[in-house]
């Protein structure tokens, strides 16, 4: 497969994306690089999210830009705010070296005037979604006359979020000579209205069509009552602390409940969804960014467009009405040719929805159990353990202090000393109890097939740390940190951010 050389970048490209760890180019990007750069003709590219196509329109879009130009010569829109601002940042990136060129995003939810200040100086690129655009022309801070590149930016999406008139009228505003680079996932009619009314014999550029669904994907499901849900979740999230994932529900007060839900069991999780503000949706998109968060609770729509590379996991707590959204969803894994895996809960009687997926994507499910107590406990284990063993330990530990703990474990067998160790270990991860550790698991939900005795219902009541069982023991949150469960009357439960608060307060003052 050709370099990134090969393609005709420039230098000051190229630096970045040895900078940035880019190896070697994407299926995409082999193919569109060179097209873009060098022919003058119109495109259309089909692929979608995670194919790297952000840089397969924008790093020859940034090389063609004059720098010694003021005016506008570049547009990309984009279906959310989400997403403008994912390309943005990457096309910023993309620029580092490219000092005199100027990249803007401008998007609906944040203040009009910032932006229209910020556009009385000159932006070569300007990334925008529809509406605010519109706006921000009829008020004659964006100025397109002079454009000479138009991107589409995930035209289905688009189209399926209503933006149709938006994009005719946006069109009407641009120079005809320019050139129109579409990208989208599928080609409905709509698209194919879109390319015969404004793009001129386009080349087409495909990846990856055949089976839509990225091949990198392992598809699981799991039959589980509905009441059960909650704990499948937990389980699964205890029996691999490295999980990372985005839960999708189908409405926004189901994210919101289940948020709250893993929250006050001290999971690093939290919602997104369209009742939040554009500043609680950044702020908790900045926290998974940065792993704060270990699960994103989300609507298909808050989540479409999100950009996170290292998710290991995405979970369906309730499937898609449509096939489409099962192929979106699940691309919030396996991203940048890293491995996922995508779990769907279902009902008994669901059961014909997977094997409809199967025959309409093109892909393979495995059913999967709830894991069981011991199940997590023995994961648990054998992650330590294995930890332990890959520990190096030599030159880093002083004789003496090696020494002296030996002394003090003296009287301590081998298996002894290895039973203390590990509880501890366990205790930590908050699977761990100072009573059996199976019990406790047992405690919490019976198998999560049984019955839902001291499950989530009941918790939600009483405010948190799942029902009493904790009361006057020692507690153990995720972090290690260990506290008295039980005694602290505290009227949120301590997981919550103080954004969540509010909007938890808002939401029982609207009940
Ligand atoms: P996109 O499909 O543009 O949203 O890109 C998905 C992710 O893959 C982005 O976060 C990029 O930073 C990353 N990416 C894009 N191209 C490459 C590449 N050639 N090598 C490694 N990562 C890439």
């Amino acid at each position: 497969m050709a370099s990134f050389k090969d393609l005709g970048l420039s230098e000051e490209i190229l630096k970045v994306l040895v900078e940035l760890g880019f190896e070697k180019p994407t299926d995409i990007q082999a193919e569109s690089i060179p097209l873009l750069l060098e022919k003058n003709k119109d495109l259309i590219g089909l692929a979608q999210t995670g194919t790297g196509k952000t840089a397969a329109f924008g790093l020859p879009l940034l090389q063609r830009i004059d720098p010694n130009n003021k005016a506008t010569q570049a547009l990309v829109l984009a279906p959310t705010r989400e997403l403008g601002q994912q390309i943005a940042e990457q096309l910023h990136t993309f620029s580092k070296y490219q000092t005199k060129v100027s990249v803007l995003a401008v998007y609906g939810g944040a203040a009009i005037v910032n932006q229209i200040k910020a556009l009385r100086k000159p932006q070569h690129v300007i990334i925008a979604t529809p509406g605010r655009l519109i706006d921000l022309i009829k008020r004659k801070a964006v100025k397109l006359d002079e454009l000479q590149y138009l991107v589409l930016d995930e035209a289905d999406e688009m189209l399926n979020m209503g933006f149709k008139e938006e994009i005719d009228k946006i069109l009407s505003y641009t120079p005809d000579d320019k050139l129109t680079w579409l990208f989208s996932a599928t080609m409905p009619d709509e698209i194919k209205r879109i390319v015969r009314k404004y793009m001129d014999q386009p080349i087409e550029v495909k990846v990856n069509t055949k089976n839509e669904v990225n091949a990198n994907i392992e598809h699981q499901y799991i039959v589980v009552r509905r009441r059960d849900k909650e704990e499948a979740l937990l389980r699964i999230l205890d029996s691999d602390p490295d999980i990372r994932g985005v839960v999708f529900c189908r409405t926004r007060l189901d994210t919101q409940d289940l948020a709250e839900f893993l929250m006050r069991r001290k999971y690093r999780a939290d919602a997104l969804h369209g009742d939040m503000s554009q500043a609680q949706r950044d702020k908790v998109m900045k926290r998974f960014k940065a792993k704060s968060l270990q699960v994103l609770i989300a609507t298909d729509v808050a989540a479409r467009g999100i950009d996170v590379n290292d998710l290991t996991h995405v979970f369906h707590f309730t499937l898609p009405d449509q096939n489409a959204y099962y192929t979106h969803r699940s691309g919030r894994t396996a991203r940048a040719g890293k491995k996922g895996v995508s779990i769907a809960f279902i009902g008994s009687s669901d059961q014909y929805k997977i094997k409809m997926l199967q025959k309409k994507l093109g892909i393979k499910f495995e059913a999967k159990e709830i894991p069981s107590a011991e199940d997590i406990v023995a994961k648990a284990v054998e992650k330590w353990c294995h930890e332990v063993l890959e520990t190096k330990t030599k030159g880093k530990l002083d004789e003496q202090l090696i020494e002296q703990a030996n002394m003090l474990f003296g009287n301590l067998s081998k298996e002894e000393l290895t039973a203390k160790v590990l509880l501890n270990e366990l205790q930590k991860l908050n699977i761990g109890s100072d009573r059996d550790l199976n019990d406790q698991l047992k405690q919490r939900g019976e198998g999560g097939r049984g019955s839902d005795r001291d499950r989530g219902r009941g918790s939600r009541r009483d405010g948190g740390g799942g029902k009493n069982k904790y009361k006057g023991k020692k507690k153990f949150d995720r972090s290690g940190r260990s506290s008295k469960g039980g005694k602290k009357k505290n009227k949120y439960p301590e997981g919550f951010s103080k954004d969540a608060k509010n909007r938890y307060k808002k939401k029982k003052k609207k009940a």
